[in-house]
């Protein structure tokens, strides 16, 4: 999609909610400065704790500086009145007990920590628009059990069950692939293609890593010879034992074949149905906030595969306790994370350009190695680094992908009755299609205590209802007209949701409303967007920036770099910048002659696209 218009009229006012209270700052003198770290990260949500966690499991000193009191950023939660409120996200993926695909459990376990979860036996309870062939709406539970799932929406849809069968079967071709591999950095030549490499390509001797590699790399060398005379593939040496391509030829290949594709192009060449293909669009556009011919294929894989194979897991006590626990994890392994320091400039070595610290607003100067952002990519390079200085590499990012719209919130602790039984955890409503990509068009429901009943009092429900917005839409209101404003489009939100739960308004005790600037102030993001997103049809993933930067020694972490939105996709982000970091600095095998040459290789894709 492109991105929806933004509207320039102020929203409508009214009295009422109030956003988290901001840390006090803690005084500190003004020119304190810290100990050299190995890493300086911005940012203690799912993606930069992750790098934090990996760095400190591999001994390494890193220090996490987060403007806000808790971890987590938008997955982060609050507790207010009884009620444990997840700021954002409500529904995991990744946390799964088998496969490789389970970013979040193997995060948590790299530092000793695990969570309990509730399965849930759906993914989403989708309430779509009225047809003529569904006049009273399309209602379509995604149930966990991948059967279950395809025989309900193949029973809406009696004529495309081939197409439907198809499609999602083109999805776990990507899944499986992905969930054969172990998932670390994709900027790494020598994790890809393999210490073979060291001793050079087509036989042109660059270093020898070690006798263990040689040894292995014979094998490899066999495996490569028979492999590629078999395929005539002119790539030279790729077969390694030690590296991915070499244990999973067949998935790197798969996934290759799919690294440009987008998800619409799979399901309009397997389905013919406008209504069904409408479906398919709202299925990409609940976690990518764009269409099906805009989202990767590789992301669509993922998530409409993973749903079903590891499930979506509550996790016990709110989303908030994965990053409390990764936390946790990596301070108990060294890590230090300094809560209400707000970092406001990444600091350059005027001579080498390289990244070097990262001063704070209270005037301390972290000194690091390497400096890591969690912040949005907008942040980063426009007012973390000066905006007049930025790489070319981030001008064409600018080109590439626009701010997707933030969201309005509403945080309500309702009573149990108003929930018929039977009801489910997310739900997604859609009233008509022309308005699924409009400002404040599609609702997104979560209520996390059908699952862990421990967020609420006895007999009570946590309820989240959050639907896109703009923050321009919310410009210039004075205090009492941005508290009027907010309860307006509050009740607005009620009055759809009284479709669902009838009897909800009466049966509120809790509102809290969040607004855009909610989002941009408490998060810290860049307009309070939800991520990135293609500002023209996108070649598949190849577009995504990873995790180096074109400024030595910063690396970006979370939903600003592949694979994007999504905790578990940001936790994946969070692994390979770890992996990259270490690799960088001397911790992790690499093959230095090759490394330039390969992300030259990388940057001319995305440049071209
Ligand atoms: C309403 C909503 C619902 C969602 N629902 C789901 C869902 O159900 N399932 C799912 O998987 N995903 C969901 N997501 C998406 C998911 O939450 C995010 O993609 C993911 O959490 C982003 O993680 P991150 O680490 O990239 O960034 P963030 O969560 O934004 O964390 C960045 C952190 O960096 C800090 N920071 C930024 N700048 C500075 C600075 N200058 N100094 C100090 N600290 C700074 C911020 O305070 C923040 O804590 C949802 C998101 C939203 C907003």
């Amino acid at each position: 999609m492109r991105a929806p218009a933004r509207p320039t009229a102020p929203a409508r006012r009214a009295p009422g909610g109030r956003p988290p209270r901001r840390a006090p700052r803690r005084p500190r003198a003004a020119a304190e400065t810290a100990p050299e770290y190995d890493a300086v990260i911005v940012g203690a949500g799912m993606g930069g704790l992750t790098v934090a966690s990996q760095l400190a499991a591999a001994g390494k000193r890193a220090v996490v500086l987060e403007s806000y009191t808790i971890p987590g950023g938008s997955a982060g939660h609050f507790a207010r009145g009884g009620y444990v409120f997840d700021v954002g996200a409500s529904m995991m993926f990744g946390l799964g007990d088998k496969g490789t695909t389970n970013l979040i459990t193997r995060a948590l376990a790299a530092v000793g920590e695990s969570v309990d979860t509730v399965p849930d036996p759906t993914q989403i309870h989708y309430h779509l628009p009225r047809s003529p062939a569904h006049p009273v709406g399309l209602e379509v539970k995604v149930w966990r059990d991948y059967g279950a799932f395809v025989d309900e929406l193949a029973s809406k849809f009696p004529a495309e069950r081939a197409g439907i069968e198809k499609f999602y079967g083109e999805c776990w071709k990507v899944f499986d692939s992905l969930n054969a591999l172990d998932l670390k950095s994709l900027e790494e030549p020598r994790y890809l293609l393999g210490g073979v490499w060291s001793r050079g390509l087509c036989g042109v001797g660059v270093e020898v890593e070690s006798v263990v590699t040689v040894e292995k790399d014979c094998l490899g060398t066999i495996m490569h010879s028979c492999f590629f005379s078999k395929f005539a593939c002119p790539l030279p040496h790729p077969l390694s034992p030690t590296t991915e391509f070499a244990k999973h030829p067949l998935a790197c290949l798969t996934l290759a074949s799919f690294l440009t594709t987008n998800a619409g192009d799979v399901a309009r060449r397997h389905i013919k149905d406008e209504e069904l293909l409408h479906f398919i669009d709202i299925e990409c556009f609940c976690w990518s906030t764009v269409l099906a011919a805009d989202t990767p294929m590789i992301n669509a894989g993922m998530v409409f595969c993973d749903r079903h194979y590891g499930g979506i897991n509550y996790p016990v006590g709110g989303t908030g306790v994965l990053a409390e626990k990764l936390a946790a994890g990596a301070v108990k392994r060294g890590a230090t994370i300094e809560y209400g320091a707000r970092a406001t400039a990444i600091v350059t070595d005027p001579a080498t350009g390289r990244a070097t610290g990262v001063r704070t607003a209270d005037g301390r100067l972290f000194r690091g190695k390497a400096v890591v952002s969690n912040a949005t990519r907008w942040d980063t390079f426009q007012r973390l680094l000066p905006a007049a200085s930025m790489p070319d590499a981030e001008r064409q990012f600018l080109a590439r992908y626009t701010k997707a719209p933030s969201f309005l919130s509403l945080h309500m602790g309702v009573d149990a009755g108003v929930l018929p039984p039977g009801t489910e955890c997310h739900h997604i409503v859609v009233d008509d299609w022309a308005s699924m990509e409009a400002a404040r068009g599609t609702l997104f429901v979560s209520i996390p205590t059908l699952l862990d009943p421990s967020l609420a009092p006895a007999g009570r429900h946590v309820v989240h209802a959050f639907t896109p917005d703009w923050v321009d839409a919310w410009a210039g209101l004075d205090p009492p007209a941005y508290a009027a404003a907010k309860e307006a489009a509050a009740d607005a939100v009620v009055d759809r949701l009284e479709a669902l739960f009838p009897g909800i308004r009466a049966g509120t005790r809790v509102r809290e409303v969040g607004t855009p600037r909610t989002h941009r102030r408490f998060l810290n993001r860049a307009d309070g967007t939800y991520g990135p997103i293609p500002s023209r049809t996108p070649a598949g993933m190849l577009g995504m920036p990873m995790n180096t930067t074109a400024v030595p020694g910063l690396y970006c972490v979370g939903d600003s770099t592949f694979p994007g939105q999504g905790v578990n996709a940001v936790v994946f982000s969070g692994f390979g910048c770890a992996h990259r970091l270490l690799a960088d600095a001397g911790d992790r095998p690499t093959i230095p002659g090759l490394d330039g040459a390969f992300r030259a290789a990388l940057d001319f894709a995305r440049g071209s696209v």
